[in-house]
This record gives structure tokens, sequence and C-alpha cells, in this order.
């Protein structure tokens, strides 16, 4: 069983770039009530002050004194815990880290930490209830199944990518992860989906803005060979970073192409074209 002692405490270096980012998004809050509303639309379709809601923001900000070790596995991307080392749907899915499907749907058993109150068992509950009124995915309540999600509040927000086997935890902490978008985000993660700018076609829609990351985030923002299922790049996706995902200096580290002034990484709950993944990673009928 993972150990919330087995978690390291953050670099002092990543805590003091982080002071800096908080500093400056409370510098340019001040910027933005006072200058035109107009200007800063204009200027981009994302603001830092917008952006406090999106998935990428509470998840970082959730995570900021998270390690980058977590029972001898490491977490990556943001949110993504690998267990030893390197190993839209990761290419694991296509290796057998998709959970089985019975009869037409796909059971995902979960069992939910008391650590919870009631009102925040209720948005989890929320969350794991909105997969099926638009996928063949039913997260279920764990009988005796060998293989089940462990939703708990550990440090921070984080998931593994795809089924594991045996029990793997689901972090939500109360500290900061308890959002429907950010339940909804950690279970794709569960159910073998990674962020969408690390997507394997990622440079066709977005750059990534190397200079504006802190230095020690930067493996965040690497491609992976994902299997795209023949879906569209979608900056609305809940699994796409916010456009100032990791900056050292409240500068941009995401910019779509070729508009650089659409908005991105700011959906409240799953796309469109999220669902539509689901439903063909998993072959539900409705597609
Ligand atoms: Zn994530």
């Amino acid at each position: 069983m993972p150990s919330p002692s087995a978690i390291a405490v953050s670099l002092a270096v990543l805590c003091v770039a982080q002071f800096h980012l908080a500093e400056m998004i409370s510098i340019r809050k001040v910027a933005y009530n006072v200058t035109a509303k107009h200007l800063d639309t204009k200027v981009s379709g994302n603001t830092l002050n917008d952006d406090q809601f999106s998935v990428s923001t509470l998840i970082e900000k959730a995570n900021t004194n998270l390690g980058q070790e977590y029972d001898r596995t490491v977490i990556e991307f943001g949110d993504i815990a690998v267990p030893g080392g390197l190993q839209n749907a990761d290419p694991c899915t296509a290796r057998g880290c998709k959970w089985p499907k019975t009869k037409g749907n796909v059971y995902v058993p979960y069992l939910i930490s008391r650590q919870y109150s009631a009102r925040e068992r209720q948005i989890i509950e929320q969350g794991l209830r909105s997969f099926s009124t638009s996928t063949c995915v039913r997260f279920k309540p764990r009988g005796t199944e060998q293989d089940y999600i462990k939703i708990e509040s550990l440090n921070g927000c984080f998931s593994f990518v795809g089924r594991r086997g045996g029990a793997q935890t689901v972090s939500l902490s109360r500290n900061g992860c308890v959002y429907f978008q950010v339940v909804q985000h950690e279970l794709l993660h569960a159910l073998g989906f990674n962020h969408e700018q690390t997507r394997s076609d990622r440079d066709q829609h977005v750059r990534i803005v190397y200079e504006n990351i802190m230095r020690t985030q930067e493996h965040n923002f690497r491609r992976i060979n994902t299997n795209n299922l023949l879906t569209p790049y979608d900056y609305n996706s809940v699994m796409h970073y916010g456009r100032f995902a990791f900056s050292r200096n409240g500068q941009a580290t995401i910019v779509p192409i070729p508009n650089p002034n659409v908005a991105i990484g700011r959906a409240m709950e799953m796309s469109r074209n999220d669902i539509l993944r689901i439903n063909r990673l998993y072959n539900c009928s409705q597609t």
C-alpha cells in the first residue's frame, strides 16, 4: 500500500518558483482590474485571472508541494503517476491497460476513502456518474474485484494512466482537487488518456514556449506517441492544460497555432471529443 509518508517534500527551488508565480499572478490581477477588459481578451484567449478554475491551474496549485516521487513512482506531466520509470490514449492501451468490458459496458470498480466530507464525496460521485450518461464506462462500487481504483486524498491530484492491475490510487486531495472537472480529468487518466498537449500531433496545433517554463518542469511538455483515435486536436478538452501551465514568469507556455488568441484549457467538463475518444477506445456502441 502506498503510504503518504513516501511522498517527498518538493524541492526548495520549485517552491521559490511557485511563490514567484503566485506573486506574478497577483500583480497581473491588479493590472487586469485597472486595464479595460477588452484589452485582455484582445491580447489572448486566456488571462491568468480567468484561468484560475481551469483544470491545469487547479492541479498545478494543488500539486505545488508534491514531490517527484510517490511510492517509488515518479509523478510526471503534472499529475501522472508513472510506475518505475517510463513506460489521448496512451500506447499502453494497445498492450492491455484498458479496463475490461462485460456485455457492452466497461465496469471500473472503485473505493472512495472515508477521508472526504459528504459534500466532497458527492462531487466525486457526480464525476464518476457523469461517464455513464455519454459512454459505456460504468464506475461501480468495488465488490471483490481484483483491479480497482482507490480514490483517496493524498498530497495533490494525480492518477496512473490506464489500468495497472490490483488497487491503483487516484489521488484527489481535499486540499484543492475536489472539483468536478478535476475528478473527470483524473478519471480519464485512469481510463488510459494523456494530456491533450502531449498528443503526437500537438506541434501542428500548439507552440510550446520553453523559455517561459520553469526549469524543473520541462518534462511536462514532452510529446507522447498517442493513439488519437481519429479525433481532432481539441483546445477544449478537459485534458488540455492552460496557457500558463508551469510558467516561471507569468508568460504563456502553450500558445495555440495558427491563431494565438484562441482560448485553451478552459474546460469545466469533458468535451464532445473527450467523450468520443472514450467511446472509440472502448468500442462503445454509441459510436
Ligand atoms: Zn493530468
